[in-house]
């Protein structure tokens, strides 16, 4: 029996070889008809034998290209036409419908060996690719997803590649960036002030090799950004770039030759080895070796070291030349985003680098490089950005909503049809560039989504620059969602609970319903309403936004709330703390006893800060977190001997008093013991609130699952041991995976309650 099915797919069917894989399958069982690509995915007229149709079907189902993503079939039987042969057929647009989009992908195997068999045509060609790897969301422009719509059309393909795209059993069948050395982009090197040197082209990688070995810093065009790179191996090259870029110790990422390589340095696990060499190729942060022989200042003071594969040609035709190991660190200006043009990086980079090594594929949608910890088997995101971003989640709403996500670690989300959409990550919105760049990631999702906002989410803190962009647009529904309920909400929708929860957010900042600075909370109930239950005492704090760089103003500030006597704190300070003795700390106790320039903060965020001064590892930060990441480091230092003791605190009310665990701090460091052990004993007294208030609140609600979110989570000694002492109490424990579990994520938390918000009035 013949029949003739239309079918509508729907999912990551576009940029990823899926016509090619229909057009081999229909004409392998005999099937005639069409396939095309349209903005809603892809459709395919398909008719033959009723039993070819159905194992057609099954196929699609089973064993579809390994990056594509269905997300639905829709099927719709209709009048023979009798076609007399299967055929792709040119794309469609049609307006509103939505197509998934593959975010870029490392360079596959096979590619791998083409470019590494001299007897190839892309022996050593930097920009080799094809329908399984290569740039996708960073070259798009447009949809749907064509080569005239992508930064690959300046490009005209010579009559080899043209060949090979039209060719239906080529992998490179339509596989939109093809390019060879004959026909697509180029790699050339200039000086630091552009200038092109004259170097042939196959000589020019060995000739990067030799430079980068001796001690030479490079700014390198990669697949979706700049990297600022030198040999990892090099104490002084490192100390070169990091004082270049005055950066004196915030971590570098590192690129391997291969999973051997970061072995030599680093304890990898099944999981981490699975993320390594996965078709995403984050940087992965992992535990250093006991005996790491890695330049300390890769990593000052800490436990670990991020590590990424070579995930383009360019990088691996690099490796080969004789390279183990390089720094490769997004190359911007401290605070700025990254960069992706050659002229402004010859701009902006100048002064920081001895040579660029350009190429003309430009990239149109910038990406930095994701960052991914696993923690208890489980993927902990730090930065969601290449390789992920637009991957979707799932999400039904008839709402329109755009949330405009935090200050900090900036994404925004949006949702249509079944999805959510979170951004690539924006960084900081503290200047002008990094606004702008936020504001035209938002206009770009608009176009390629085909997305026009109802209601626009925002966080309650009206300084940040997200929120100013919020309340900028007049004739839109404003949803304002608290930070660390968003938090909490990202984990509730990413674990797709339904029950009511008892919500952790231990994080920096974030400004709180009743205007102070929150971050230690605990939460009682559900998307729709969350009851703050408990929360760490408000203890005043002096110096503004500066005391987040100056963690020894918060270590005067928690001595103070805690001894709360201001001459009892000088003696304290001059006879046991000359740590803390410089010219200004009478000036901050002077504010705290005269309430000038305070706040009031129950940020779980900021006593690991002042812990980490008050015993005296870390008193002044270059980057954000370092006081808290190096409390957690020094307790590797005891190896394997874990302290089951802890200080003591009291939960009375609703309030987790602290004082007692800064004055038993205060004595241990007195008495000399050793910060390691200082260290372990505060993280386990942590771990002790989170099972003691989920004991309390069990008692009361009978709610035995608990969601764990916000940046302080990001310490794995704090995640896991909070996450097995719960499992061991009986509780459900659930924390961020995809989502970030730090302020990236809370564009998703705040889009998800808005949207519970508008479904409830
Ligand atoms: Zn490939
Ligand atoms: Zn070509
Ligand atoms: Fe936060």
């Amino acid at each position: 029996m013949k029949k003739r099915l239309f079918l509508t797919i729907k999912g990551i069917v576009q940029g990823v070889g899926f016509r090619p894989f229909i057009y081999n399958l229909a004409t392998r069982l005999n099937l005639k008809g069409w396939v095309n690509n349209n903005s809603e995915g892809v459709y395919i007229d398909i008719e033959g034998e009723n039993d070819y149709i159905e194992k057609f079907i099954d196929k699609i189902k089973t064993n579809p290209p390994p990056l594509s993503r269905i997300e639905g079939i829709d099927i719709l039987e209709k009048v023979i036409k009798n076609y007399d042969n299967f055929k792709i057929e040119a794309s469609k647009e049609e307006n509103n419908k939505i197509t998934l989009i593959s975010p870029d992908i490392a360079m596959c195997d096979n590619c791998k060996h083409n470019i590494i068999d001299p007897n190839n045509r892309y022996y050593n060609y930097p920009f080799t690719n094809c329908t399984n790897c290569g740039p996708r969301f960073s070259i798009i422009k447009h949809i749907p997803y064509d080569r005239c719509n992508t930064t690959m059309n300046k490009f005209i393909m010579c009559s080899d590649c043209h060949d090979e795209y039209r060719n239906p059993l080529d992998r490179r069948f339509h596989a939109q960036p093809i390019a060879c050395s004959s026909c697509g982009p180029s790699i050339w090197i200039t000086n630091n002030n552009g200038d092109k040197l004259n170097i042939s082209n196959n000589k020019i990688l060995a000739w990067c090799k030799e430079k980068l070995l001796s001690a030479n810093i490079f700014a390198i065009k990669g697949l979706t950004g700049f990297h600022l790179c030198c040999n990892a191996l090099d104490f002084n090259a490192i100390q070169k770039l990091r004082n270049r870029k005055n950066r004196p110790h915030k971590p570098f990422a590192l690129m391997a030759k291969n999973i051997n390589i970061i072995e030599k340095y680093c304890i990898i696990n099944e999981e981490e080895k699975k993320l390594l060499c996965g078709p995403s190729k984050p940087i992965v942060l992992l535990k250093k070796k006991n005996n790491c022989n890695i330049p300390e200042n890769i990593a000052p003071n800490q436990n670990y070291l991020g590590f990424m594969l070579p995930y383009t040609p360019l990088h691996y035709l690099l490796f080969n030349e004789g390279i183990d190991i390089l720094v490769m660190t997004s190359a911007n200006l401290s605070g700025l985003p990254i960069e992706y043009t050659n002229k402004s990086a010859i701009n902006s980079l100048c002064k920081l680098v001895d040579y660029f090594l350009l190429h003309n594929r430009d990239i149109n949608i910038p990406l930095d490089d994701s960052v991914i910890k696993i923690i208890l088997n489980k993927k902990v995101t730090i930065r969601r950005s290449r390789g992920y971003v637009p991957l979707p989640f799932d999400f039904q709403s008839n709402n329109s909503i755009l949330a405009c996500g935090s200050n900090m670690k900036n994404t925004f989300s949006i949702n249509k049809d079944n999805f959510l959409f979170m951004s690539t990550y924006n960084g900081d919105l503290f200047n002008i560039e990094t606004f702008n760049y936020f504001k035209k990631n938002i206009d770009h999702f608009k176009d390629i989504f085909s997305f026009t906002p109802n209601y626009i989410a925002y966080d309650l803190h009206t300084g940040y620059s997200s929120t100013k962009y919020a309340l900028s647009h007049d004739n839109i529904k404003k949803i304002s969602v608290q930070h660390h309920k968003a938090h909490i909400a990202s984990c509730i929708f990413e674990n797709n609970l339904k029950d009511n929860i008892i919500g952790i957010c231990f994080d920096g900042t974030g400004l709180g319903e009743d205007n102070n600075i929150w971050g230690g909370e605990f939460f009682v109930g559900n998307l729709n309403k969350l009851d703050r239950i408990f929360h760490l005492d408000y203890v005043k704090i002096a110096g503004g936004d500066s005391s987040i760089i100056n963690p020894w103003k918060l270590a005067v500030s928690y001595i103070y709330y805690a001894v709360k006597d201001k001459d009892k704190v000088s003696s304290i300070i001059n006879k046991n703390f000359s740590h803390l003795k410089n010219e200004s700390y009478e000036l901050i106790l002077k504010m705290l006893y005269s309430n000038f320039n305070t706040v009031y903060t129950s940020s779980m965020g900021r006593l690991f800060d002042a812990v980490s001064s008050i015993i005296n590892i870390r008193n002044t930060v270059t980057y954000e977190g370092q006081a808290a990441i190096e409390l957690e480091s020094c307790i590797n230092t005891l190896n394997s001997t874990i302290l089951e003791n802890h200080y003591s605190y009291t939960i009375l009310n609703n309030i987790i008093k602290i004082d007692s665990i800064i004055l038993e701090i205060i004595e241990d460091f007195k008495n000399n013991i050793s910060s390691s052990q200082i260290s372990m004993k505060f993280h386990n007294t942590i771990i002790d609130i989170v099972c003691n208030a989920c004991k309390l609140i069990k008692e009361k609600y009978s709610i035995t699952n608990v969601c764990i979110s916000g940046g302080v989570f990001q310490n794995s000694y704090l995640l896991q041991n909070s996450y097995l002492k719960l499992t061991s109490l009986g509780f459900n424990v659930f924390f961020n995976m995809d989502v970030p579990i730090n302020d990236s994520g809370i564009s998703v938390g705040q889009l998800i309650i808005a949207n519970e918000k508008i479904n409830g009035v």
